[in-house]
């Protein structure tokens, strides 16, 4: 792992950071390059935009690793907040859920509790939750919550991390119960006992286990499937795999954050391509922010160029 990626992710983790750089005004300039605000409505304006040009979202409220049961709480009740305001304005979004911010870190009952309620209650909307995965002491519980969810539920799906060693096997654990499985590449500072850190390690390791996901196997089985990355050439040779295989262009889809190569997105769209963008919102940005910065420290431009010009 690169130093500046290295000191970016610890920098992440950081509480005086978080109340110090947040509260400043080029921080917050910087990150509206990827966050369209700090509201639900703006996220939902940006969901209206991505319609326009064709092209699906999936929305997350910033939070994670809550202290106390009353913000998970606080939490669900948001997100069925949510779910109902983009009922009312006829907008179709789907959620993507931090564990730890529906309470995983405190009391795993607590958080399926939270995670099963939004899920009825998108059910019943017809829309779909997304499960994220976090850092890599959380995926034994993470990957329970969603065994668990998904005994109840068909429309929840579970992110997988192709930085993990583990992967595989939690892949192969998962093809039975028809899961629909959101594969990255991985955005936690994570030790070279669980994780590869080479990219070209990550991004082998992704393509085998995209192969796995779209293999004529895993599809007669019921795997539905989200690529979830900005890598050009991971997109260009899954499309090659899913073409030779004859899996049509909108039977997966390719999904991306807001604010990252949106002129892609766009062209994909327009080739027929399923794109769906995670619009990401909220106050408690910073953790969140520096992960993006740390896939990318070329962005750290950006933050300069905001301390200058504000
Ligand atoms: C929809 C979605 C959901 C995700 N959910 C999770 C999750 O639940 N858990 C998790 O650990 N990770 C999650 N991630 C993040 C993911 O793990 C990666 O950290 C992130 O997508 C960057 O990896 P990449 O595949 O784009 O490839 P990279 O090799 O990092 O990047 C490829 C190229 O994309 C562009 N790019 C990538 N990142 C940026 C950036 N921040 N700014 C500007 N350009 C950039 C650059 O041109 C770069 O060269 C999610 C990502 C997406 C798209």
């Amino acid at each position: 792992m690169g130093v500046m990626r290295t000191l970016l992710l610890k920098g992440s983790e950081s509480p005086w950071l978080a109340s110090h750089v947040a509260k400043r005004h080029f921080a917050q300039r910087a990150v509206r390059r990827f966050l369209p605000g700090e509201t639900v409505e703006a996220a939902l304006a940006a969901v209206e935009e991505l319609r326009g040009r064709g092209i699906t979202s999936v929305l997350t409220q910033l939070g994670e690793a809550i202290a106390d049961r009353r913000e998970a709480e606080a939490a669900t009740a948001h997100y069925l907040d949510v779910l109902d305001k983009a009922q009312r304005t006829d907008l179709s979004t789907q959620l993507s859920l931090k564990p730890t911010q529906l309470g995983l870190g405190l009391d795993a009952g607590l958080c399926v509790a939270q995670a099963a309620r939004l899920a009825d209650r998108a059910a019943q909307l017809g829309t779909f939750v997304w499960i994220d995965m976090e850092a890599s002491p959380y995926v034994d519980a993470t990957l329970d919550l969603y065994r668990t969810l998904r005994a109840e539920y068909d429309n929840v799906g579970v992110c997988l991390q192709a930085y993990l060693y583990r992967t595989v096997a939690d892949l192969e654990s998962l093809l039975p119960i028809r899961p629909a499985i959101r594969l990255v590449k991985g955005a936690y500072g994570e030790s070279p006992g669980v994780a590869f850190v080479r990219k070209a390690d990550v991004d082998q390791n992704f393509v085998k286990l995209a192969k796995r996901l779209l293999s004529a196997e895993a599809r007669q089985g019921g795997v539905r499937h989200g690529f979830g990355t900005h890598d050009m050439q991971l997109v260009a040779r899954i499309r090659d795999f899913a073409e030779g295989a004859g899996i049509a262009k909108d039977a997966y889809e390719i999904q991306m954050l807001y604010g990252i190569r949106r002129s892609d997105q766009v062209r994909l769209s327009a080739e027929g391509a399923s794109i769906r963008v995670l619009i990401s919102y909220g106050a408690a940005w910073f953790p969140w922010y520096m992960r993006r910065l740390a896939e990318r420290p070329a962005n750290l431009g950006f933050v300069l160029r905001s301390v200058f010009t504000s």
